[in-house]
């Protein structure tokens, strides 16, 4: 039985002072652990101050991105070693808007996910199609194409730790989200998906949906069997929002 994953994407909102109070409302509700596990993605600057609220809770911390080398000259980049020093258990990669606006590629989402579980990191792998690609029908071979990648490189025992998370491009953001069935559908072809490339691996690998998933929706979209949790973007930034996602997370 695959545990709920809820994971909170602050982007880049929230100063350190307004993340830590937003750590406090979310750790008073969420800090025993229950039946789903709950993550918050703070931006850099804020993972000390939110980690200072979180340490010794269930809840769990990541970072929005790494750099797949360990140190170096790279102005600007952050490492998973600092990320693991941070308190981060998790980090988000190759997410729709690091490869739109950044250009980030398949193969380096694939070195930054190999550098995360070689840092002790959980790498959250997004993955997901545009409109015009859903539209063209070309929405399995996108995502194939792009979980194959990030998984290339990994063993059967860290695919089993990785999670993925499906954000339907056209979904983020957007309030459009997909539906209950066209999610669950996308989660299952992943999920026969690496049990071809890495077998004995999908019964334990966690699938997130995300895209506008609101506490409106949360609950419909999770039912699906495949559906493993969520990761929010825009309804993370409100405690109360956020919170409830999380109960409609528990069967
Ligand atoms: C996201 O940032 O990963 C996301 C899904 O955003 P939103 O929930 O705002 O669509």
């Amino acid at each position: 039985m695959r545990r709920k994953l809820i994971a909170g994407n602050w982007k880049m909102f929230k100063t350190a002072t307004e993340a830590v109070a937003l750590a406090r409302e979310i750790w008073a509700q969420a800090k025993e652990p229950g039946p789903v596990d709950v993550l918050l993605a703070p931006t850099f600057t804020s993972l000390h101050a939110v980690e200072d609220v979180t340490r010794g809770s269930a809840i769990l911390l990541a970072g929005q991105n790494m750099h797949h080398e360990k140190q170096g000259a790279f102005t600007g980049e952050i490492s998973g070693a600092m990320l693991k020093d941070a308190g981060c258990t998790h980090v988000i990669l190759g997410h729709s808007e690091r490869r739109q606006l950044f250009g980030e590629t398949d193969e380096g989402v694939a070195r930054k996910a190999k550098a995360a579980h070689e840092a002790e990191l959980v790498p959250i792998v997004c993955v997901g199609e545009t409109l015009a690609e859903r539209d063209g029908g070309t929405t399995e071979a996108v995502v194939e194409r792009q979980v194959k990648a990030a998984l290339a490189d990994l063993s059967i025992e860290q695919v089993t730790e990785t999670v993925i998370a499906y954000e339907p491009v056209w979904a983020i953001g957007t309030g459009r989200t997909a539906t209950a069935a066209q999610a669950q559908e996308v989660h299952a072809f992943i999920r026969a998906l690496v049990a071809k490339t890495h077998a004995g691996a999908e019964a334990a690998l966690r699938i997130l949906y995300g895209g506008s998933v609101k506490p409106e929706n949360a609950a419909e979209i999770m039912a699906g069997p495949d559906v493993d949790g969520a990761l929010v973007g825009g309804a993370s930034l409100v405690a109360d929002s956020f919170l409830k996602i999380v109960k409609g997370a528990i069967l």
